[in-house]
């Protein structure tokens, strides 16, 4: 494919409006031109106008190098904020800009073309690259779950993820957890406040008690930091003269390796289970999102390949780091066997904001890259 080819390529699956769903139309446009250079593909459906793609090259037998990048996008903003419309991507001085431009469908179309381009050479590959095209990462990493359930992740040998990264490259995350909490009380006059329970000041109970847990933890980890906590949203009450019947909040908590989604998991339970023995307490616990840290060996093949070609075609050495986001990785390390793992991707730091943009170059010279640690990696 031509420069002019690739950049077309991007703009058209830039252009398909898949905030939040839609992905089955990024789905059957990568199918399509997957197919015309004979590359077999399969749709998972996960709800309506909604699947993902699974697609294949290579030979069956020796390694399979996952490739992936989801389809959803965020919600654009405000429109008018933009300066050009979000889903009619628009060259600027070296700049591709669109919703997704950075995250991330230039690295999930630089990998489609990487194995357009290595199938079209007539590459001989001692394995597989596996596209795994995801729907609804953004909200859930739902198809990256539904895909590792139904075991197409079970044959990687290393993924890479094409979130955006620029130029490091990334071999481990935090977790990440949701949780709401509900308190119940009784309406009262506020004049009259014994004949009410307030639900509010039992959510404060229950802050408190996280407060405390939270300052126990002394573990940390070198490579991605703290453990945090945050309680994000709360809403309770209904008039100031009023003693509220139902208060609710929720909370993110970015987990680390050393501290398990499953020990939160047991120690906010138990939090709930005493305060609830107290007189009026009445409170209830849900998990909303469960997504586990990602941490994988940074001498890993997968890495000193990428490492070694990131050096070789753009002549750097790319840092090797953790981050605080969550990915799709989550779900997909969840698979039979255990694999490798890194993030790297084109774009920068302007995803989910209003003029999101891409630097062309990097989308180009990440195809040649993906091309080029497949290569390698697979022998
Ligand atoms: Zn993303």
């Amino acid at each position: 494919m031509n420069k002019q080819e690739k950049i077309q390529m991007l703009k058209d699956v830039i252009n398909i409006n898949s905030t939040n769903g839609n992905e089955e139309e990024v789905a059957d446009y990568l199918l399509k031109r997957l197919s015309e250079y004979g590359i077999l593909s399969q749709k998972v459906q996960y709800a309506e106008k909604r699947a993902s793609l699974v697609s294949q090259i290579g030979v069956d037998t020796g390694k399979t190098l996952g490739f992936s990048g989801h389809m959803d996008v965020v919600d654009a903003g405000d429109v008018s904020m933009w300066k050009y419309p979000p889903f009619e991507a628009m060259e600027d001085d070296g700049k591709l800009y669109g919703r997704g431009a950075t995250d991330m469908k230039s690295g999930l179309t630089a990998m489609v073309i990487a194995m357009i381009e290595l199938t079209k050479e007539g590459k001989a590959l001692n394995g597989a690259i596996k596209l795994l095209a995801t729907v609804g990462e953004e909200v859930g990493e739902l198809g990256a779950a539904q895909l590792t359930k139904e075991g197409f992740a079970d044959d990687l040998d290393g993924l890479i993820i094409g979130e955006p990264s620029g130029h490091i490259i990334v071999y481990a995350h935090k977790g990440s957890m949701n949780y709401t909490v509900t308190s119940y009380g009784k309406n009262a006059h506020s004049s009259m406040p014994e004949l009410g329970i307030n639900a509010i000041n039992h959510l404060v109970l229950f802050c408190n008690e996280v407060d405390k847990y939270v300052a126990t933890i002394q573990a940390k980890n070198e490579i991605l930091g703290d453990f945090t906590h945050n309680v994000t949203v709360i809403n309770g009450g209904n008039q100031v003269n009023s003693i509220p019947e139902k208060a609710e909040l929720q909370g993110n908590i970015r987990t680390i390796p050393e501290v398990s989604n499953e020990q939160v998991e047991k120690v906010f339970g138990e939090i709930i289970q005493k305060l609830n023995q107290q007189k009026d307490v009445k409170l209830e616990l849900v998990w909303d999102y469960n997504k586990q840290p990602v941490f994988s060996d940074k001498d890993s093949t997968l890495v000193k390949t990428a490492q070694a070609v990131a050096k070789e075609q753009l002549g750097e050495k790319m840092p090797l780091l953790g981050i605080a986001g969550t990915t799709d990785a989550a779900e997909f390390t969840k698979a039979k066997k255990e694999f490798p793992v890194i993030v790297f991707g084109p774009g920068n730091n302007t995803p989910h904001q209003v003029n999101e943009y891409v630097d062309i170059d990097n989308y180009l010279e990440m195809i040649d890259v993906y091309k080029e640690i497949a290569v390698k990696f697979l022998g």
